[in-house]
């Protein structure tokens, strides 16, 4: 049931921008040619109550985790590393990569999770030694599925990681630190758009994700582009108190040129990408589930289902989802769980 949910509402209306975060999330799904496949059993097909796992971390199938407005960020500044074999190859003023390399140098993180690989062509990569960090220098235009790798490497080593990603990417990230209670140090890219190739033998064709409004990364610690910079300069942000600490540091340690940042340019491409519709993802039944109990205070699964006219299974999948978010309360928990008798949050 649940597994069908994601595909129904993110995989089959293309919303899905392969960020991996499903395939790390569980053992059943596999990223087959960048798309996330069930290849083993989904306990929800088997009779099991509880799970959604694979849904509730999809940043794709919660569009509303999306702030109205952005916040003021804590610092701005421009920069360009004095680390040449890192501007070599950097995307812009290598800011990413001469931050991760002193992060792993002094000992403030065991790994960071990044990508490497060609233009189109990402692969993801977990780097534990400073030496090998300039691979990761440089941005790939493709979706990379790199955030599988972080949940694998935190579950297998239980160590301090950061990430790169892109918003959607560490809207899913922060949904997952929730859910165990941990904390990543999260580096945003800023992001118009994402190109998917595909390539099916005849012709390569390259289709744009701009399934979000979120262009600077707002759930991210910091976050940078090359907005508001010179050429060869990256625009840095910090968005949390920890974000900040973290680029005081570095700042102080005289890695970086300092440029000129406009930040007028960051908010004016938020506020362009804030005009795009949303990713649609529609959720008309579990709506109708809120607005029904709503209506009538509390219901049975089973009563919520005959009035809706929908599976019970169905709506009962809806009611766990509404609960993870914590929109409904669970008022009884008999053995049978379509007789479970739910209300509406105040
Ligand atoms: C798809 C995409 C769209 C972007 N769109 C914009 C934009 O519209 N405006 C803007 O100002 N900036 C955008 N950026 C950010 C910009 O291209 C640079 O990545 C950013 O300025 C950092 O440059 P740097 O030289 O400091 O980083 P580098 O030191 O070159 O490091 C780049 C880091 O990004 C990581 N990385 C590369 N590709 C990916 C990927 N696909 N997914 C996750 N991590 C990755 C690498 O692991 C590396 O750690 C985009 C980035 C991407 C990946
Ligand atoms: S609902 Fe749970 S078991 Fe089923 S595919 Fe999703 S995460 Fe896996
Ligand atoms: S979690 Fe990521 S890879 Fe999985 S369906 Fe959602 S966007 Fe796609
Ligand atoms: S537009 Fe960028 S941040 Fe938004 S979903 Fe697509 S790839 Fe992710």
């Amino acid at each position: 049931m649940s597994f069908d949910l994601l595909k129904e509402q993110v995989i089959d209306r293309g919303l899905c921008e392969g960020c991996g975060l499903c395939v790390g999330t569980c053992k059943s799904i596999t990223m087959k040619d960048g798309v996330p496949t069930l290849t083993g059993k989904c306990i929800l097909r088997r009779g099991a109550d509880h799970c959604g796992r694979c849904f509730d971390i999809c940043p794709q199938a919660h569009p509303e985790q999306v702030p109205a407005e952005i916040e003021e960020p804590l610092a701005v500044v421009s920069v360009r590393s004095k680390d040449e074999a890192i501007l070599e190859s950097a995307s812009n003023g290598g800011f990413v990569t001469t931050l991760f390399k002193f992060l792993l140098e002094n000992g403030d993180v065991d790994a960071v999770v990044g990508v490497t690989g060609e233009k189109y062509s990402p692969e993801p990569m977990v780097v534990e030694k400073a030496d090998d960090i300039p691979s990761l220098a440089g941005t790939r235009y493709s979706p990379s599925g790199v955030m599988e790798h972080l949940i694998r490497h935190q579950r297998d080593t239980r160590g301090r990681l950061a990430v790169v990603g892109l918003p959607c990417e560490l809207r899913g990230v922060s949904r997952w630190e929730e859910t165990l209670g941990i904390s990543v140090l999260k580096i945003g890219l800023f992001c118009s758009n994402n190109m998917r190739k595909t390539d099916d033998g005849k012709t390569t064709k390259m289709t744009p994700c701009e399934y979000c409004t979120d262009f600077v990364a707002t759930h991210a610690d910091i976050s940078c582009g090359f907005a508001g910079s010179k050429k060869g300069y990256t625009t840095v942000i910090a968005l949390t108190e920890r974000g900040k600490a973290v680029l005081d540091q570095a700042l102080g340690a005289g890695l970086f040129e300092i440029g000129e940042a406009d930040y007028s340019r960051v908010t004016a491409s938020q506020a362009r990408k804030a005009k795009r519709t949303p990713a649609e993802v529609k959720r008309p039944l579990r709506e109708r589930i809120a607005s029904e109990l709503s209506a009538v205070g509390e219901a049975t699964t089973v009563e919520i289902a005959q009035r809706l006219e929908a599976p019970p299974e169905k709506v009962h999948y809806h009611l766990l989802v509404l609960q993870q978010e914590g929109a409904v309360e669970l008022l009884e928990d008999p053995s049978d769980p379509y007789r479970l008798a739910w209300s509406l949050k105040e």
